[in-house]
């Protein structure tokens, strides 16, 4: 991956963040503590402010360093997870594994580190329906896929509203949880078209 890529990743997904945060901070009043948008936006910036260092490096060691960056600068459960989704891409990728044997490593990463699986009420439910998407698209257009892995973030996030939160603290309103989307699947959904948005751009 050329440097002049990473750069357009870490801006984008930043400019995302900081345009939603005060909506993530409003999902995540409803069914949780209110600081979801605050606490990516600073994971977000710290990123943004390494930019040119990051972009420089192989994609496995950017993907490293932002992980620890967002373990280190995010409080709450989200930094620590998402933290575990890039270090765990980072590996498949030194590995040379493909996009969705990167993000199945992460994926096993955030299940192991917060002891959710899917149906939960959580990132999770994003980020393995777009795994599947793109394990799905492995043999198609750039194009068709990635138009395929944006329509199953939207359906997932969507899906997220009626879910009863079994992890996390919307777990502890219960059947209260339902009726309101959950944060974390809001962010991944936020930050996979992000992505999209830069890699459309290339394809
Ligand atoms: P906190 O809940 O500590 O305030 P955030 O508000 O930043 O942290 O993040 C909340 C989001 O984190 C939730 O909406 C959910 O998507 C995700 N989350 C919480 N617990 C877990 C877990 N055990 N596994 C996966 N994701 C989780
Ligand atoms: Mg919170």
């Amino acid at each position: 991956m050329s440097a002049e890529l990473h750069l357009a990743l870490i801006e984008r997904t930043a400019a995302a963040i900081a345009a939603h945060a005060e909506e993530l901070t409003r999902l995540d009043q409803a069914i949780g503590d209110g600081d979801h948008g605050v606490n990516l936006r600073r994971g977000f910036e710290a990123i943004a402010a390494d930019k040119e260092a990051l972009a420089a490096l192989p994609a496995a060691d950017a993907l490293q360093k932002a992980g620890m960056t967002l373990v280190m600068k995010v409080g709450g459960a989200s930094g620590p997870l998402y933290g575990s989704l890039l270090m765990g891409m980072a590996k498949a990728a030194k590995a040379g594994e493909p996009l969705a044997r990167q993000l199945s490593a992460g994926i096993a990463l955030v299940m192991q580190r917060g002891k959710a699986d899917v149906g939960a009420k959580t990132m999770l439910d994003v980020l393995v329906p777009v795994r599947d998407a793109l394990e799905r698209h492995a043999d198609a257009a750039p194009e068709e896929a990635l138009a395929a892995v944006r329509a199953a973030a939207d359906a997932a996030r969507e899906a997220t509203r009626d879910m009863l939160a079994t992890r996390g603290r919307a777990s502890f309103l219960g059947e209260r949880s339902r009726g309101h989307y959950d944060p974390g699947a809001t962010s991944s959904q936020l930050l996979i078209h992000a992505v999209c948005d830069v890699l459309e751009a290339r394809a």
